[in-house]
C-alpha cells in the first residue's frame, strides 16, 4: 500500500490551512487557532485548546517540520548565537542570531548547500543538496525565538544558499513571514541577498514585496568578477546593474551592494575608482556599498585585504556611500557555511 505523503503544515498560509481543515470536517476558526500554535513552535499536545480528536487527525494528515538545534555556539564577545539546525531528513543548515540596538536579527539559510560556486564561499564548496521549503525557512526563526525566548524583528537571507535560486519557496516564505496571522515580521525588516540572477531580480521587482535587496557584487569589472563568481559568465556586470536600476525604478527600494575585500584580487585603489564610476554609470539613486572583510576559508586559499579602510575612504571621496560591516561573533566562526562544513567533515572522517 502506498502511503500518502503528509502535508507540510507550516508551508501553508492560513487560507490553505482553512481549506485543508474543511476537508477534515473541521470549522474554519480552528485554522487560526492551530496556526497561532505553529508559529510559536508548538505541535501535538502542546496545542492546549485543540481537542484531542483534532490533534490526532492533524498528526495523521500533516507533518510539522521544525528544525532542531543540533549545535549552538554563543559568542562571549557580543552574545551572537550561531545555530546548526538539523532538518527532517538529517541535513544541516546554519542560522545566526545577532543583537543590534534596533532589535534582534536572524540570518537564515535558503538552501542546503549552494550551486553558485563563488570561489571564496564555504557554503558552495560541496554544491547544492536541496532547496529549503517555506516552512524550513520559517522554522529557523521559530526555533531561534523559542530557544532564546526573544522576538526576532529583522531577518536577513544571507545564510547558506542562493535565495533567488529557490525563488518560489522564498517568495512564499516572504509572504508567510510577514502575514499578520503569522510571525508578522514587516517586509521592510527583511533583506534578501543575491549573487545576481538577473531574470529573477526582474521577477522580484514585480512581486510587490518591499524587502531590501542586497547584491553580492565583489568586483569592479567582468574579468575580476568572473574569476571569483561563475554566475558572472551568465549575467555580466552591466546586465546585473541594469537590472538593479530597473528594480529601483519599479519598487522605489534602494539596493545595497556587498563587496568582500580579497587581498590582491579586488582591493586596490584603482579598483575603488573603477567601482565608483561603474556604480555611478548604472545606478541613479545613491548606491550604498557594504564592505565585508573576507572570512578566510581553509580550502579557498584567499586572504583578507588589509586595505579595507583605504578602499572605503576612496569610495567615499568619490561620492559613494560606503560602510564596513561590523563583525559579530568572530570567536564562534559566525560566517555561514563554515560550521556545516566542519561538522560534515568530522562526521565523514
Ligand atoms: N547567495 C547569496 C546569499 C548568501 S552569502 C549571495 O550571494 O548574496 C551572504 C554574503 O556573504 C554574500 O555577500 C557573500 O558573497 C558573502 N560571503 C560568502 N563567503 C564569504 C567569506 N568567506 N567572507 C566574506 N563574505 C563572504
Amino acid at each position: 500500500m502506498t502511503q500518502i505523503p503528509k502535508i507540510d503544515i507550516l508551508s501553508l498560509n492560513l487560507k490553505e490551512l482553512e481549506g485543508e481543515l474543511l476537508k477534515l470536517d473541521e470549522p474554519k476558526y480552528r485554522a487560526k487557532q492551530v496556526y497561532s500554535w505553529l508559529v510559536k513552535g508548538a505541535w501535538g499536545e502542546e496545542m492546549r485548546n485543540i481537542p484531542l480528536a483534532l490533534r490526532k487527525k492533524l498528526e495523521e494528515v500533516f507533518e510539522f517540520r521544525l528544525p532542531k538545534v543540533k549545535l549552538k555556539l554563543v559568542s562571549k564577545l557580543d552574545g551572537t548565537i550561531k545555530y546548526l539546525f538539523e532538518l527532517i531528513d538529517g541535513e544541516c543548515i546554519e542560522a545566526v542570531f545577532m543583537k543590534y540596538e534596533h532589535g534582534n536579527t536572524l540570518c537564515i539559510s535558503s538552501q542546503v548547500g549552494c550551486r553558485m560556486g563563488c570561489k571564496f564561499c564555504a557554503s558552495t564548496l560541496a554544491g547544492r543538496v536541496r532547496d529549503l521549503t517555506p516552512s524550513e525557512m520559517l522554522g529557523q526563526i521559530i526555533t531561534a525565538q523559542k530557544d532564546t525566548g526573544e522576538r526576532i524583528s529583522n531577518v536577513v537571507m544571507m545564510g547558506i544558499g542562493e535565495p533567488l535560486d529557490n525563488y518560489d519557496n522564498v517568495i512564499k516564505f516572504l509572504r508567510l513571514v510577514s502575514s499578520e496571522d503569522g510571525l508578522n515580521i514587516g517586509l521592510r525588516h527583511i533583506s534578501v541577498s543575491s549573487c545576481g540572477l538577473v531574470d529573477k531580480i526582474n521577477d522580484l521587482a514585480n512581486e510587490g514585496l518591499p524587502i531590501t535587496l542586497s547584491i553580492s557584487l565583489h568586483a569592479y569589472d567582468n574579468q575580476v568578477r568572473s574569476a571569483i563568481m561563475p554566475i558572472n559568465n551568465k549575467y555580466p556586470i552591466e546586465a546585473l546593474l541594469k537590472a538593479c536600476q530597473g528594480y529601483f525604478e519599479k519598487t522605489g527600494r534602494r539596493i545595497s551592494f556587498e563587496y568582500t575585500l580579497i587581498a590582491d584580487k579586488n582591493d586596490t585603489q584603482e579598483g575603488a575608482i573603477q567601482l565608483a564610476s561603474l556604480l555611478k554609470k548604472y545606478i541613479k539613486s545613491t548606491p550604498h556599498v557594504n564592505l565585508i572583510p573576507l572570512n578566510e576559508v581553509k580550502e579557498t586559499r584567499l586572504s583578507t585585504s588589509k586595505n579595507v579602510n583605504l578602499f572605503k575612504n576612496k569610495l567615499i571621496s568619490l561620492g559613494i556611500n560606503a560602510t564596513v560591516r561590523r563583525k559579530l561573533g568572530s570567536d564562534i566562526n559566525a560566517s555561514c557555511g563554515q560550521l556545516r562544513r566542519q561538522t560534515k567533515e568530522e562526521n565523514d572522517s
